[in-house]
């Protein structure tokens, strides 16, 4: 199938590569994998064949991050921008100055994903994005903590935990209710020892990573 990158997120690359001329460009992507094509996700060609989002490695060497371009994507506060993944927080959609945790599969530590309207006119607006990368100020949400979920933990970070133990058939199919009890606790300790980790019954980040989360 044929597509083709939105013209915004053209411009913006070009500007990225302008400014950190040295960055590593392996984890950047922009149309989906197999994986993308089962989903509902801008990496997606849309019904015009535009594909409106980009992941940028967030290693731009010498001594810079991704972290800068969330800040002066941020700063900027473009209304091409739909909504910006990183570290495991994606910002509301249509302002960028308000974050949330983001559950999805793909953590995005290692690369800023960047979705733009869904509004030709704005995904397709070629010109110069203001981006000041000199303004080291960080706008950008600090990395959360760690996360640890474990019995009488309660919230969405629990309900993707249960969605994934149900993907893998641990505990049965049905309405994820967020709340960790004994049922989650058994169905997670056979997840961990069938992955050969300690089966304490907790989910850190050793345990998460491994389910994906
Ligand atoms: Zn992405």
């Amino acid at each position: 199938m044929s597509w083709r990158l939105a013209k915004s997120l053209i411009q913006l690359r070009t500007q990225i590569n302008e400014a950190f001329p040295a960055r590593d460009k392996s984890s950047d992507g922009s149309i989906g994998d197999t994986a993308h094509s089962a989903r509902k996700s801008d990496h997606n060609p849309n019904a015009n064949g535009v594909v409106t989002a980009i992941d940028v490695d967030r290693d731009f060497n010498d001594g810079h991050d991704g972290r800068e371009l969330v800040s002066a994507l941020i700063a900027s506060q473009d209304p091409r921008i739909k909504y910006i993944i990183f570290e495991r927080q994606i910002s509301e959609t249509g302002n960028v100055t308000r974050w949330s945790q983001y559950f999805g599969k793909n953590a995005h530590n290692h690369h800023v994903h960047i979705s733009v309207s869904g509004s030709a006119k704005l995904y397709d607006d070629a010109s110069p994005w203001k981006l000041n990368f000199k303004a080291k100020a960080s706008l950008a949400p600090p990395t959360p903590l760690p996360r640890l979920f474990k019995r009488g933990s309660r919230g969405e970070g629990v309900k993707a935990l249960q969605n994934a133990l149900m993907d893998r058939g641990l505990i049965p199919k049905g309405k994820a209710d967020g709340v960790f009890g004994p049922k989650t606790e058994i169905a997670l300790k056979q997840f961990q020892s069938a992955n050969r980790l300690t089966p304490d019954g907790m989910a850190g980040t050793v345990t998460l990573k491994a389910l994906g989360l």
